[in-house]
């Protein structure tokens, strides 16, 4: 190759680099006010228990438990669903991500709980990557903090994998610390976790249809169960590898 057409090969090359630079992040498509399908992903599951402790299910568990609840509310609302899982399987990250950006009209929401070797820490969390996602976690956290005595953890941003990747909006909720005596005995109760599922149901259908468009669960409650203080230890083992 002479010098003269190596160079223009160099510059061809140079001149390419903003353009694969710029595919490097997924291109966030603003579905927030039209989108037809939610795909609730529970976190999770099979040889990935996420956080557990010595007593009580682990997270994987409960996290499948709140995604089936959100999954029926959803449904009822005439929303259409895909699940990433609807057992005890392990699915990659880059498969949940697979799933989720298969969808042409959609928003995404992960379920999870949280987990601290500090056990006073406790709090809902929501997490967005990109700006299209920011109104649909905030509205989240708006509604799971109309639970009563509900801590804020806030809204924050995150690199997670099915965040960063996702093409559409997409939300990661934490529902509570598990390791947090208060919050991981109301994890244990399928009432709460009911009421869980209502209040991201309805942030999630009013953020498609409006205010006072979403209808409720039939499941949920009147009143939030109180805690059950009387249950044992909710010592976590050491954590590794969350989310
Ligand atoms: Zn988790």
């Amino acid at each position: 190759m002479s010098r003269s057409v190596n160079r223009i090969v160099t510059i061809g090359l140079v001149a390419l680099l903003p353009a694969c630079a710029s595919t490097r992040h997924a291109a966030v498509k603003d579905t927030t006010k039209t989108f037809k399908t939610v795909v609730v992903d529970a976190g999770h599951g099979g040889k990935d228990s996420g956080a557990y402790r010595r007593y009580g299910p682990p997270e994987k568990l409960v996290t499948l438990d709140v995604a089936e609840r959100l999954n029926r509310n959803l449904r009822e609302s005439e929303l259409k669903t895909v699940m990433t899982r609807s057992s005890d399987v392990f699915i990659p990250l880059d498969e949940r991500v697979n799933i989720e950006n298969a969808q042409k009209n959609a928003v995404f929401v992960s379920i999870h709980f949280n987990d601290s070797r500090r056990r006073g820490i406790r709090g809902f969390e929501t997490y967005y990557h990109s700006s299209a996602s920011f109104d649909l976690a905030n509205r989240i956290q708006e509604k799971l903090m109309s639970i009563p005595h509900s801590a804020n953890g806030g809204v924050h941003t995150a690199n997670f994998r099915v965040l960063r990747n996702a093409t559409c909006p997409a939300v990661l909720v934490e529902c509570g610390y598990l390791s947090n005596r208060n919050e991981g005995n109301l994890a244990r109760d399928s009432e709460y976790r009911e009421l869980l599922a209502d209040r991201i149901a309805e942030a999630i259908v009013e953020q498609r249809y409006g205010a006072g468009a979403y209808h409720g669960s039939t499941q949920v409650a009147a009143q939030p169960p109180q805690p059950n203080t009387s249950t044992g230890s909710t010592e976590l083992a050491p954590v590794g590898g969350h989310r």
